[in-house]
């Protein structure tokens, strides 16, 4: 496995191996990797002759006062785990590297990067788009794999893919959860032991929506009752949005169906968690 952390000599191994007509896999990543990552590079591995794995703790996707200084950072065990998933190269650039002085360039989708996160993180998917759009043109992948468990980014980086005619197959993969139900992410290393405990409302509210809607309750008024109750039953969760909306066009929905898609983001002390379903998925079982 190879670390490269140079664009220029990322790009020009691309080039070559597309040249030869061989498939490039992306998988983006910020790194702290675990098995939600691990599916994705699996998935990749199957699917492609290059498998590539950057990682990049994006300053253009955190606003002030967000985390990135504190996010978790081990390149000895991102490489132990990459290389045990088959990884060729680990595509690690600097910031400087990716933003150099004069930058001024920005990819900006406009109404699905609104609600959500897009409304509790202002700029943070022109941040993700951006970045993800220049990882396409360095790393020249036929495919690139997201994860379902951040949703909407995945919704936004479809529309840029479509909108801006890229040449990548865009694959969505199911959440990783934890054998209790959380759903995989590299900020659970932030939660203390209580309140890892604490951060199993997410699941049970989806896990509770769920039910209710198998057992026939269209009303999304109702599953919103019936979600939030499990949040506010974590003392000291606190939510963010919590939300049942379209699962294409993310537009609020008064009726649930199959694709309606509930979303939330929680903050358990000081981290911020998010998660959601898509009501009509019967996958979304809890998995490991
Ligand atoms: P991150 O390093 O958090 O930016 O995530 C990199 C990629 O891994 C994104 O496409 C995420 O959606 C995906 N990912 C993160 N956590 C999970 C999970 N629990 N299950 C599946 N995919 C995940």
């Amino acid at each position: 496995m190879k670390l490269i952390e140079s664009v220029d000599e990322m790009q020009q191994l691309s080039l070559q191996t597309r040249g030869e007509g061989k498939s490039i896999a992306l998988v983006p990543t910020m790194g702290y990797l675990h098995a939600g990552h691990g599916s994705l590079m699996h998935e990749g591995r199957k699917r492609c002759d290059l498998l590539v794995t950057s990682i990049f703790v994006n300053p253009a996707q955190f606003g002030a006062g967000e985390d990135l200084d504190k996010y978790p950072r081990d390149m000895e065990r991102d490489r132990a785990i990459a290389a045990a998933e088959g990884v060729d190269v680990i595509f690690a650039p600097g910031a400087g590297e990716m933003y150099p002085s004069g930058f001024q360039t920005w990819v900006d989708v406009d109404r699905l990067s609104l609600p959500l996160c897009g409304a509790s993180r202002p700029g943070h998917f022109r941040g993700v788009t951006t970045v993800v759009c220049k990882l396409f043109s360095i790393v020249q992948p036929t495919l690139a794999l997201f994860g379902m468990k951040d949703y909407q980014q995945l919704a936004v980086i479809r529309r840029m893919t479509a909108d801006l005619n890229l040449p990548v197959e865009i694959v969505g993969m199911p959440i990783v959860r934890e054998i209790d139900g959380l759903a995989m992410s590299s900020r659970n290393a932030y939660l203390s032991p209580e309140n890892r405990i604490k951060a199993l409302c997410l699941s049970r509210a989806i896990q509770s929506a769920l039910k209710a809607y198998r057992g026939g309750e269209r009303d999304v008024a109702a599953l919103d009752r019936i979600a939030r109750e499990q949040i506010v039953n974590a003392k000291g969760a606190l939510i963010d949005y919590l939300e049942f909306r379209n699962g294409a066009s993310l537009e609020l929905q008064q009726q649930a169906d199959d694709l309606t898609l509930l979303a939330l983001a929680v903050k358990i002390g000081t981290t911020r968690l998010i998660d959601n379903c898509m009501l009509g998925d019967d996958s979304q079982k809890v998995k490991r």
